[in-house]
C-alpha cells in the first residue's frame, strides 16, 4: 500500500468507526478542529490514563493538578507568548495559500536526506553482504555532494532562525527554488511574523472588559501553581508537576488531520530541581520518556530523537521524540530544559517570591525545570497509525485490524451469542452484567457471527467471547483472539482473571520498571 493510501485509510476509518469526526460536519467543519466519537474518547481517555498514571503512581516525587484554561493576561506577557510566540509566514501569491516558511525549508531538507537514503538502500542492494555502509556515505560522490548542499542549507536555515532573520529566510526558499505545492509556482510574498494566541474579552462591555488569552500551552499554569503545590504538598526539589487539558493555537499551516489542530490536548509535567543540574535531569527525562513510548510494543525503529534547531526564548535545551507517522517521522513530544526562564518572569512581573529553600543545600533559589509535553492528539494518531493493518485471510477476504495495545483498546471483549434464541442471549448478559464492572465489555447480537468479529477487529477489541449451546450445559465459552484469531474454551469463572490481566493499564505499566 502506498504511504498516503495509508494515511487517508486511517482518516476515513477513523470517521466510519467513531473515532473521529470532523467538528460541526453539518456546516461542511471548522478548520484544525475535530471531535472524538464514541471509540475515539475511549482510547483517548486510555492514552492519557496511561501518561497520568505512568507519572503520579510510578514516580513518588510527581503530582497533579487541574488548573484554569484562562489565566491573568500578565502570565502570557511574563511568559513572553505575547511578544514571541510567533511563526514565520510566506504566502505564495497564485495559490494565495499560506505557509510556514520554516516548515517549507524543513520538507525541503527531508527530501535531500531521502535522496540519500535512496541512494544507499540502492547500493545496499548492489553489493549484499559485503556491503560497508559508513565507508560509502563517506566516499561515494554523489552522496557526499548532497550532504554538502545538505549542510549548507542546514547552516544558512539554522541561522536565520536564530537571528530571527525573516529576509534570510525567504532568500533559502528562494535559492532553493521552493514551489508551492498547490500553484507550482515560487512567487512568494515576504516573510512576516504572526501571534498564535487566541484571544477573547472577559467581564461585559459596560463594566469595561478584559482581553484574556485561550492559553496556548498548558506549562503556566503549573508555574504559577509552583509554590501552592509545593508548600501544601510539602514537595521538595527536585520534584514533578503534571496536568492534562486542552490548548489553543492559531495555527496557519493547519493540515494532516488531528496532528496540526487548533484546539487540542497536551500533557505535560514540569520537573523542578537544583540549578546546574537541569542538563542531566534533561537527559533522564529523555531515556524515561522513550522507555514510555517504547513499552507501547510499536517498534523502537519507528521512534528517533529530534535537536531543535532553534531553541525557545526560555530553553537551553531541546529535543523532540519523533514517531513515524505514514507521512515520515513527525514530532509527538517536546522536552525541553526551560532554565528558571518561567518562574524568574513571574516572579519579576508578579513581583511575589517564586524561591524554594533547599533544606539540603541550606540556600534559597529558583528552581530550573525540565519539561515534558506531549499532545494528546498526535499520540492517538501515532497509536492509530501502528495499529491500523490490512490483511488477507485464508478465505480470500480482507479484514482491516487495528493492533491496538490491549490496555488502550476502547473495548476489552465482545460478548456475543451465537445465535438470538435458546436462551444464549440471556446467558450472554449474564456474563456481561458480572464483567462489566471489571472492563469494558460491548454485547452484539446482530448478524452472523463472522460478521461481528469484523466489527470487533476493526475497533481493535482484543477479545470477543461467544456463547453457544454447549455453554449452557458446560459454562465454557470461546475466547477468540483479536491479533491471532485462534479460539479457546475456557471457563466463564475464569474470564475475569484471563483477560483482566490481559487488559488491566497495570500490565503497561509494568514493563517500565
Ligand atoms: P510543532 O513544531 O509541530 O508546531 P511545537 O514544537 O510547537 O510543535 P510544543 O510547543 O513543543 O510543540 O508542544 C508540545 C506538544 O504538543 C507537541 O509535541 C505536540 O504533540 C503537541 N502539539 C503542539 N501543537 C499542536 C497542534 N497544533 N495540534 C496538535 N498537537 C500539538
Amino acid at each position: 500500500m502506498q504511504i498516503q493510501d495509508v494515511f487517508k485509510k486511517i482518516v476515513s476509518h477513523s470517521k466510519e468507526y467513531g473515532f473521529v469526526f470532523q467538528s460541526s460536519e453539518i456546516y461542511d467543519g471548522l478548520g484544525a478542529v475535530y471531535d472524538y466519537g464514541q471509540m475515539g474518547v475511549e482510547l483517548k481517555n486510555n492514552i492519557k490514563k496511561y501518561w497520568w498514571d505512568s507519572m503520579t503512581l510510578m514516580y513518588e516525587n510527581i503530582v497533579g493538578i487541574d488548573s484554569a484554561i484562562f489565566m491573568h493576561p500578565t502570565v502570557w506577557k511574563a511568559s513572553g507568548h505575547v511578544d514571541a510566540f510567533n511563526d514565520p509566514l510566506i504566502d505564495n501569491k497564485e495559490s494565495k495559500k499560506r505557509y510556514r516558511a520554516d516548515v517549507l525549508i524543513e520538507e525541503h531538507l527531508a527530501k535531500i536526506d531521502d535522496k540519500i537514503e535512496k541512494e544507499v538502500e540502492k547500493a545496499k542492494k548492489r553489493f549484499g553482504e559485503s556491503f560497508d555502509e559508513k565507508m560509502y556515505r563517506e566516499t561515494n560522490p554523489r552522496i557526499m555532494g548532497y550532504q554538502e548542499e545538505r549542510d549548507t542549507i542546514h547552516a544558512r536555515f539554522s541561522k536565520a532562525l536564530n537571528d530571527s532573520d525573516l529576509e534570510g529566510l525567504r532568500q533559502i526558499i528562494i535559492d532553493c527554488e521552493i514551489a508551492c505545492p498547490i500553484s507550482g509556482t515560487r512567487n512568494w510574498t515576504e516573510v512576516r511574523q504572526f501571534n498564535l494566541m487566541f484571544s477573547t474579552e472577559m467581564g461585559s462591555t459596560s463594566e469595561g472588559s478584559t482581553k484574556v488569552y485561550l492559553r496556548p500551552e498548558n506549562a503556566q499554569g503549573i508555574f504559577v501553581n509552583f509554590l501552592n503545590v509545593q508548600k501544601t504538598g510539602r514537595m521538595r526539589v527536585p520534584f514533578g508537576i503534571v496536568q492534562t487539558g486542552k490548548a489553543f493555537r492559531n495555527e496557519i499551516v493547519a493540515r494532516q488531520f488531528i496532528f496540526r489542530m487548533r484546539e487540542f490536548e497536551q500533557m505535560e509535567m514540569q520537573f523542578f530541581v537544583p540549578p546546574g543540574e537541569e542538563l542531566e535531569w534533561f537527559e533522564y527525562w529523555k531515556a524515561e520518556r522513550l522507555k514510555w513510548h517504547h513499552a507501547l510494543g510499536f517498534g523502537a525503529e519507528n521512534y528517533q530523537f529530534h535537536d531543535h534547531e532553534k531553541m525557545a526564548h526560555y530553553a537551553n535545551a531541546a529535543t523532540d521524540i519523533e514517531y513515524r507517522m505514514p507521512f515520515g517521522f513527525k514530532e509527538v513530544e517536546g522536552i525541553h530544559s526551560r532554565t528558571d526562564y518561567d518562574l524568574a518572569q513571574h516572579e519579576k512581573f508578579s513581583g511575589k517570591k517564586m524561591q524554594y529553600f533547599d533544606p539540603e543545600k541550606n540556600k534559597s533559589y529558583i528552581p530550573y525545570v525540565v519539561e515534558t509535553s506531549i499532545g494528546v492528539d498526535r499520540m492517538f494518531l501515532s497509536v492509530l497509525a501502528a495499529s491500523y493493518a490490512e490483511e488477507k485471510l485464508e478465505n480470500g477476504e480482507t479484514r482491516v485490524v487495528l493492533r491496538l495495545p490491549a490496555q488502550l483498546a476502547p473495548i476489552k471483549l465482545a460478548i456475543l451469542p451465537l445465535v438470538r434464541k435458546d436462551g444464549l442471549p440471556e446467558k450472554a448478559r449474564e456474563i456481561l452484567n458480572s464483567l462489566k464492572f471489571e472492563f469494558a465489555c460491548h454485547y452484539d447480537e446482530k448478524d452472523s457471527i463472522g460478521k461481528r468479529y469484523r466489527r470487533q477487529d476493526a475497533i481493535g477489541t482484543p477479545f470477543c467471547i461467544t456463547i453457544d449451546h454447549q455453554t449452557l450445559e458446560d459454562n465454557m465459552v470461546t475466547v477468540r483472539n483479536r491479533d491471532t484469531m485462534e479460539q479457546e474454551r475456557i471457563s466463564i469463572d475464569a474470564l475475569r482473571t484471563v483477560i483482566g490481566d490481559q487488559v488491566d493499564m497495570k500490565s503497561l505499566l509494568k514493563k517500565l520498571v
